[in-house]
């Protein structure tokens, strides 16, 4: 435990949200990693676990550093009875608690109470705001592209184009994905449908202008290969038919026949008519 008397003292974990590039992160609550069942698992991830947690929750651990006239506080000390070669030097006992903060801070983002800290910060626009120019600065959701740590670095999510990006700054190109996992931004989506709506207002504002390639006043087939590609992936249902299609999507394979296929194609028909009637003389 802190000892008492230091006016000066700055929990660990407040100092690791205080770092340099740490600003995406969210103070886990102490209960939190006191409570073992949140932790199932991480023993197997990080090296040196409990030299870790301990330091996590500002107990005093030995390190192999550490010469005997350094400990202050014998008699309270979690590791004992140690070999020194068993003991984490400084910097790799560091490295351990950082793994493990932001593994528990990955699963934390994902508790009821870790969900409001960060829908805070969103609020605040401290993640940044969507580049695209449709999204009209939506906020952006720190998300990471696995859950295992050591492969990728942080994106940020746009709920508005479900799209992902780098982070503006390079600061954060440090920053594990995995210390904010791929579970994090669609729970925080649907816990808070405010965010759903934000997204629906700026939809709706752009459907009808909907920005696409032209050339002397005709659009451009999809199909052409200087066409809008990937453009499917921006689309989003408008009429009642294409919602209750997509609402079946979500969560099972529709069971449509063939026919209803072709019909649901419908939707496109007259853009690609446009194109046929311009187009025309390619065809033939
Ligand atoms: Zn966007």
């Amino acid at each position: 435990m802190p000892s008492e008397g230091e006016e000066d003292y700055i929990p660990w974990i407040q100092q690791f949200c205080e770092a340099f590039a740490h600003d995406y992160f969210v103070p886990v609550a102490q209960e939190f990693i006191e409570d073992d069942f949140n932790l199932t698992g991480l023993s197997l991830q990080v090296p040196y676990y409990r030299e870790a947690l301990y330091t996590i929750l500002d107990y005093q651990v030995d390190t192999a550093d550490d010469n005997d006239a350094s400990i202050t506080n014998g008699g309270n000390r979690p590791v004992q009875n140690k070999a020194k070669s068993e003991l984490p030097n400084k910097a790799l006992l560091s490295h351990s608690a950082d793994l493990l903060y932001g593994l528990i801070h990955a699963r934390y983002i994902t508790s009821k109470p870790g969900l409001t800290a960060m829908a805070t910060k969103f609020e605040r626009n401290e993640f940044g705001s969507c580049p695209r120019y449709y999204c009209d600065g939506m906020h952006l959701i720190p998300v990471g592209c696995t859950d295992i740590p050591g492969q990728e670095t942080v994106r940020l999510y746009c709920p508005c184009c479900n799209d992902i990006y780098l982070p503006s700054s390079s600061r954060y190109l440090n920053i594990d994905g995995a210390f904010f996992g791929t579970t994090f931004p669609g729970l925080l989506v649907k816990m808070f449908p405010e965010i759903e709506n934000q997204c629906r207002i700026r939809i709706n504002k752009f459907n009808q202008n909907d920005f696409g390639l032209k050339l002397f006043g005709f659009r451009v087939n999809e199909l052409s290969s200087s066409g809008p590609r990937m453009k499917w992936l921006r689309m989003h249902p408008k009429t009642q038919e294409e919602k209750q299609e997509y609402e079946n999507c979500e969560f099972q394979v529709p069971d449509n026949d063939f026919d209803s296929e072709v019909e649901d194609t419908d939707g496109e028909g007259d853009l690609i008519d446009d194109d046929d009637k311009t187009m025309a003389s390619d065809d033939e």
